[in-house]
Parts: C-alpha cells; structure tokens; sequence
C-alpha cells in the first residue's frame, strides 16, 4: 500500500472520549465513531446524525481518522479520500 504524505500529521495520541465529543454535549445518538489522529478528536462517522468526524476535519484541516470501533485499525485521508494502512505505533488505544 503506498505510503500517505499526510501521515506526517498523525501521532499517537490518546482518544479524548470514549464517544462522539459533540454527540455527548447534545445528546443525540451516533453510528461509528473515529478517532483524530492529530488530536485525539473523537467524532462520529458520515452514517451518523452528526456526521462530527467530517466537520472535524473541515473545521481544522487535521487530515487523518482511524476506525475507533474495536477491532478495526483502518485508517482513511480526508484530503485523498483513501483508506490507507496505519503504522502500528500510531493505533489509538480503545480501552
Ligand atoms: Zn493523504
Ligand atoms: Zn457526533
Ligand atoms: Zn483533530
């Protein structure tokens, strides 16, 4: 799989919550959740009421997301709109 040059934007980082931050603030349900990997953003996916992990990336141009359902480690670019394999030492921990 060919290398992501906006993989140069991703960290390890730490998931900020366990459930789509502004889906919680509202009280509104979620779908699938993903994980920010510039920040720690959890967001909820395009199949969900909010769509919060799209207008994240909008919002601050952090191009990375992976998969933070369990026993998924993909990863998808925003700005190629491609799926692409996640370095090990990046995957978030999902407790
Ligand atoms: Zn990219
Ligand atoms: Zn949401
Ligand atoms: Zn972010």
């Amino acid at each position: 799989m060919a290398t992501d040059p906006h993989l140069s934007a991703a960290r390890h980082v730490q998931a900020r919550t366990q459930g789509c931050e502004e889906c919680l603030a509202l009280g509104i349900p979620w779908v699938h959740l993903r994980v920010c990997l510039s920040c720690g953003h959890v967001g909820c996916c395009d199949s969900s009421i909010g769509r919060h992990a799209t207008k994240h990336f909008l919002a601050t141009q952090h191009p990375i997301i992976e998969s933070f359902e369990p026993n998924e480690t993909w990863g998808w670019c925003y700005i190629e709109e491609h799926m692409l394999e996640l370095p090990p030492e990046l995957l978030v921990d999902k407790g």
